[in-house]
């Protein structure tokens, strides 16, 4: 698409990356095919193809409305659309700074202002959200069944670092913590940990490092994302110079963000080369685990195997197979594993979770957790599994079928 960029947007930062992005789209609609609030609405402007549209119309001087920034904000930027663009158009990355754009023309409304604020200013500090959360946890009891389902209780071998299954190892990664995981599902955690223990690896935490910067990222709030991405760098930096070079993941929200941290400081004259060090050395667990697949099947059989549940659905995150664009890993390693897993109708579109989306767009975050979870349950699941928090949490809520990370999965059968 050729575009001709109005003066006011000329001198900003990002106009170059908006420029070559949309000229890479040759409006061809493929990726509407796949875009699950096109599916749900059937508007062109809540796909991609009328999004991308709606930007490129804006930074030729189109006047910004809020029916604009309706529009975007119901993009879940699950990136499904990136992954069925045939000409590589990096619709996520536009859509980022397409927001930055039209909330610098159109106020939100107090309610959504004030709604941003406490998302952006709990749930990115994991002591806030720790604090927060654990109250909630302690009035569990007296909660409506739905909130319940969202607050999973903790069993005392999930609990990490002070499990004592992190033993030291010569061989070290560093574990990106983040800032929700820790205190909403801290068995996801303490399974890595032992899970890797086993497989003779020690994962060392940076005590400094926190939320990896997605969820400011995502609200509009870049200066304080681009905070959280130095913090994080400085945090990891000694760990890095004494030779450790792999940070593992477990949250796959998180593994996108921080493999982005080398574009997004690119830039910035002190933390580019950092930064783009980081952005190599972030491996989601599974571009990690099946290097191990043998040592795991040895685990296994000299466990005989136990823990194993007779049906296995996977839900791939769209951080993971759009974002970051890993595919079959998981299913690949549980079926070497010998678990009978499999994935369901529809398995490459979102369950509605989408970060704090859930919270923002509750009804079409709901409309397509349903879709989700009806694809599922035709595969019969004793047990769904998952590699994102967001995910595992919302899947959660609408079914009594157990949802874990399959790590944990891993971690009950060696
Ligand atoms: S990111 Fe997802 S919701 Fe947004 S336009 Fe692309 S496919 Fe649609
Ligand atoms: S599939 Fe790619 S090139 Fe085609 S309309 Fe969508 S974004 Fe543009």
């Amino acid at each position: 698409m050729q575009i001709n960029i109005a003066p006011a947007y000329e001198n900003d930062r990002d106009i170059g990356t908006v420029k070559s992005i949309i000229n890479k789209c040759v409006h061809c609609g493929f990726c509407t095919a796949t875009c699950p609030t096109y599916q749900v609405l059937g508007d062109e402007l809540d796909g991609p193809r009328g999004r991308i549209y709606l930007m490129k119309e804006m930074v030729e001087g189109a006047p910004v409305t809020d029916k604009t920034q309706a529009h975007l904000d119901r993009c879940l930027t699950c990136r499904n659309c990136e992954s069925t663009c045939p000409s590589g158009v990096r619709y996520g990355r536009l859509v980022d700074i397409g927001r930055r754009y039209v909330d610098a023309q159109v106020q939100r409304p107090a309610f959504q202002k004030l709604q941003h604020w406490l998302i952006r200013e709990t749930l990115s500090r994991r002591a806030v959200f720790g604090t927060l959360f654990g109250i909630a946890r302690f009035v569990r009891p007296l909660l409506p069944a739905a909130l319940k389902k969202k607050i999973q209780p903790v069993t005392p071998a999930g609990l990490w670092p002070s499990a004592p299954s992190s033993m030291p190892h010569r061989r070290q990664m560093l574990m990106h913590l983040g800032c929700v995981q820790p205190a909403l599902m801290p068995n996801v955690d303490g399974a890595t940990a032992r899970v890797f223990d086993k497989l003779g690896v020690q994962l060392t935490i940076a005590p400094e490092a926190g939320c990896c910067g997605a969820i400011r990222q995502h609200l509009n709030d870049h200066e304080g994302a681009h905070a959280q991405f130095k913090a994080n760098i400085d945090a990891w930096w000694p760990y890095v110079a004494q030779g450790v070079d792999t940070i593992v993941i477990n949250a796959s929200g998180c593994g996108v963000m921080i493999k982005e941290y080398g574009e997004l400081l690119a830039d910035d004259p002190t933390y580019a080369d950092k930064a783009r060090q980081i952005a190599a050395m972030a491996k989601d667990v599974s571009e990690i685990l099946p290097g191990f697949a043998d040592e795991l099947e040895k685990q296994m059989v000299a466990r005989q195997a136990g823990g194993k549940p007779a049906r296995v659905t996977y839900h791939p995150p769209c951080t993971r197979q759009h974002g970051q664009k890993i595919r079959g890993a998981v299913e690949g390693l549980l079926g070497r594993l010998g678990v009978d897993v499999r994935l369901c109708n529809e398995s490459h579109l979102c369950c509605g979770s989408a970060g704090t989306y859930s919270m923002l767009q509750p009804a079409m975050s709901q409309t397509l957790l349903d879709r989700k979870l009806g694809n599922m349950m035709k595969t019969a699941p004793d047990e769904i599994v998952s590699g994102n928090v967001g995910c595992i949490n919302h899947l959660q809520s609408g079914t009594d079928v157990p949802v874990r990370h399959w790590i944990e999965l891993i971690d009950r059968m060696i």
